[in-house]
């Protein structure tokens, strides 16, 4: 697709497992297991599942800051998998990541202005009078005082900070901003105040997002599209209508059940799911999801469901819908 920026090609990220003294690998965590979507251009792409789905190293193999064990991720055309690991800073300059917690991804030591002016400098971009001036413009587009860019980050709350790690994203232009469970540690109140920060500055910034989050009423109000992970593999992809409305994997279905309706009235049977999120070093057979599923047939526990377009763009990998 033209308008495609990111392509995620059976991205793999397995985590070797060591035992004994002489370390010896016994086992892999099967972190990410064969993944592919696509992010387009200016979207919001959610991407969803229980903790230890694999979504963050999803991420990070994309950014190849955890190397891929297998497969493609195609940034503006170019493979990143290929590139050389000197090369790769550059690449990484287009793609920044946000994380949950601002205060351990900041360094304490650090005046917020050399935060935020760090990557511009490594990247050399501009003098240094003109990145702290740019440095001021940040600050005031996220919602920070340019008067405070001598203090440091403990001087901030969690939602300042959080606008903190965001202007220093911004300053290195990027083409994509990676959402790591970005507002899922604040308040309510202040973790809209955020989200609406990121809508505001995606449309300025002609951004595109790839929105990670286990909680589904975020990515509800977020996303355009919404991918669901589970123990290692995709299992529904749609556009955010599509999923919320129609729900066509068992585990979606179970996750939609779970999220607060506004209104008290409506009353929704709510699907709770038996047992615990198996371990991603010994997945379950066929389908991964096959224990826990209420509509588990003989089927599942056998062959595994491929990703197939049920819909125009909505894509699920279960046999109900063979
Ligand atoms: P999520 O972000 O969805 O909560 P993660 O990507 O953090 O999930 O983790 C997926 C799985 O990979 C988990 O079982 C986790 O314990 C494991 N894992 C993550 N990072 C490492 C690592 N560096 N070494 C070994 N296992 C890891
Ligand atoms: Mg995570």
């Amino acid at each position: 697709m033209a308008n495609t920026l990111l392509q995620v090609k059976h991205l793999v990220k397995y985590f070797p497992i060591k035992k004994g003294v002489f370390r010896r690998v016994v086992g892999w965590v099967r972190a990410v297991d064969d993944v592919s979507f696509d992010v387009y251009k200016g979207e919001t792409l959610g991407l969803v599942g229980e903790s230890g789905c694999g979504k963050t190293t999803t991420a990070l193999a994309i950014l190849r800051l955890e190397e891929p064990t297998k497969g493609e991720v195609i940034f503006d055309n170019k493979d990143i998998t290929k590139i050389s690991k000197h090369n790769i800073r550059r690449e990484r300059k287009n793609m920044q990541i946000i994380f949950q917690d601002p205060y351990s991804s900041l360094d304490p030591r650090m005046k917020i202005k050399n935060i935020i002016a760090e990557g511009m400098l490594s990247h050399n971009m501009l003098n240094k009078q003109k990145r702290y001036k740019r440095v001021g413009e940040l600050l005031e587009r996220v919602g920070v005082l340019p008067e405070y860019m001598d203090r440091f980050p403990h001087e901030f709350s969690g939602g300042q900070r959080q606008r903190i790690g965001i202007a220093r994203a911004l300053a290195l232009e990027p083409k994509i901003i990676m959402c790591d469970e970005a507002v899922s540690a604040l308040d309510v109140s202040i973790r809209s105040q955020i989200i609406n920060l990121l809508k505001d500055i995606q449309n300025e910034f002609n951004l595109t997002y790839l929105f990670i989050a286990h909680d589904l009423s975020v990515i509800k109000y977020i996303s355009d599209r919404v991918v669901v992970m589970y123990l290692g593999k995709i299992i529904e992809i749609a556009d955010k209508k599509a999923l919320f409305s129609n729900p066509l994997h068992p585990y979606t279905q179970a996750l939609i059940s779970a999220v607060p309706v506004p209104n008290p009235d409506y009353k929704k049977e709510r699907i709770i799911l038996q047992g615990d999120v198996p371990s991603p070093a010994n997945p379950p057979t066929g389908c991964r999801f096959h224990p826990r599923c209420f509509k588990v047939m003989k089927i599942c526990s056998e062959v595994e469901p491929k990703l197939v377009e049920v819909r125009k763009g909505h894509r699920v990998a279960c046999h109900l819908l063979r």
